[in-house]
């Protein structure tokens, strides 16, 4: 099974195949980070049209992200801080993933 350069078709199938088995809880949590990351995306987007066509830059943009996610988390382990403010950056984080493949 690969996902790299399906068609949406072969995608849909695969998610449904991968889908079986779980609850119904599981999928609707699925499905709302996959769209929650799309909403991420399409307001990162707007928000910052451009987006570099270096690679390494791109790629420095999602590590980014990701370290503001590795803050958040120890803020919120040891400081008490939010755990929302975690899946934010999460999200953020998924989000440029999108980007940085959507441009190479
Ligand atoms: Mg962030």
């Amino acid at each position: 099974m690969t996902l790299v350069g399906g068609s949406t078709e072969n995608v849909k199938a695969v998610v449904l195949v991968q889908l079986e088995g779980r609850t119904e809880q599981e999928e609707k949590k699925i499905e709302s980070i996959f769209a929650d990351f799309l909403a991420e995306f399409f307001a990162a987007e707007k928000k910052h049209p451009k987006w570099p066509k270096d690679a390494v830059r791109a790629v420095s943009i999602l590590s980014e992200e990701a370290g503001e996610a590795v803050q958040a988390v120890n803020s919120y382990e040891d400081e008490g801080g939010a755990l929302e403010a975690v899946r934010h950056e999460i999200r953020q984080t998924g989000a440029m993933a999108i980007r940085s493949l959507l441009h190479m």
